[in-house]
């Protein structure tokens, strides 16, 4: 495919912080088939930001595991590109320059609050629908006080101060949508007590300079995308084009599938004799996107691909569809 042709540009974007499991498989399944999709092209960035959490270990395993059943990428991760490096432990001084640029617009401001303190707001009553708003506690303290604490050794992190702007974005599945991130948890931090840069701040970031169009991710990521998009703005950087925030995969009790579910693992089932197309087949099962439970590569399915159908909320692995495809 030459470069001109290319207008759609997805992403894969792991966090190496355990083996991936199905849950993680239906999110990357869905990304890479809707890019494919639309003949884009597929970025592989790995969301090591987190250094304490991530290890380089379960960085060689996810890109077996992306390779084995069938999902490739073009750009990126082992592959390089015009936007690397594609690991966001890398990536820390453009970070920091983002943030500089945030600062020198006064949207960001110190916040002492303790991890406590913050504990304590999350236990106060509030609307169910908003979660919980930080009240802005550290927002209105004097330059005085602020450079009194910061002398004293207080640790702080940086809070991004939201006015109320409403954002407004497409999802291929939802819809419009549009939220104010001040009313949906208020200030957030774009950089943490410890240093580490937010995983709001690194994505933003990473998908505007990467050149993402296509954004698809679980939906429980709806409102950071609206949070995502005012950062954007603020840095004048290109926003994606369409996000697509698809159902979570949830077990038979409705718990969302997650690391614990160690058996679940793609390595463990592929040690356990599992082949990638049956694996396919599942998920493609649970996307409603393969009525008679057949087996299959995951490029038979690039055609039939529609967002659409996929709906909100959850999605059930059910234990019928376990044994039908994993026995
Ligand atoms: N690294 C995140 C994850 O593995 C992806 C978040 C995103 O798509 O923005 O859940």
């Amino acid at each position: 495919m030459s470069d001109s042709r290319v207008s759609v540009t997805g992403r894969l974007a792991p966090s190496p912080t355990g083996l991936l499991h199905l849950g993680n498989a239906w999110a990357f399944f869905l990304a890479w088939l809707a890019c494919r999709a639309q003949q884009g092209k597929l970025v592989l960035r790995i969301e090591d930001v987190d250094a304490k959490r991530a290890k380089p270990e379960y960085i060689t395993a996810l890109t077996q595991d992306l390779q084995w059943l069938g999902l490739d990428w073009d750009e990126g991760y082992g592959k390089g590109g015009a936007a690397q490096p594609y690991v966001q432990s890398e990536r820390l001084a453009l970070y920091a320059e983002m943030v500089e640029k945030l600062v020198r617009k006064r949207r960001v401001y110190p916040c002492f609050c303790s991890r406590k303190e913050l504990k304590e707001l999350s236990n106060a009553p509030h609307s169910e629908d908003h979660g919980v708003v930080y009240p802005g506690t550290c927002r209105g303290l004097s330059l005085a006080c602020r450079e009194q604490k910061i002398a004293c050794g207080v640790p702080y992190a940086l809070r991004l101060a939201c006015e109320q702007e409403q954002i407004f974005f497409y999802d291929a599945c939802l819809g419009s949508q549009s939220f104010c991130p001040a009313d949906f948890g208020g200030d957030f931090p774009i950089k943490r007590s410890d240093g580490v840069y937010s995983y709001q701040l690194a994505v933003a970031v990473d998908d505007a300079l990467m050149g993402v169009t296509q954004v698809v991710r679980g939906n429980d990521l709806l409102i950071s995308t609206a949070r995502q998009i005012l950062l954007l703005q603020l840095l004048n950087l290109p926003v994606p084009k369409v996000y697509l925030h698809v159902p979570l995969l949830v077990d038979e009790q409705g718990e969302r599938l997650a690391k614990r579910h160690n058996a679940l693992s793609l390595r463990s089932l592929r040690e356990r004799g599992v082949k990638p197309w049956q694996i396919i087949g599942l998920l493609a099962s649970i996307a409603n996107m393969n009525p008679f439970d057949e087996t299959m590569d995951v490029r038979e399915l690039i055609s039939s691909f529609d967002p659409k159908v996929l709906g909100d909320g959850t999605r059930h692995l059910t234990t019928r569809l376990l044994q039908k495809f994993l026995s």
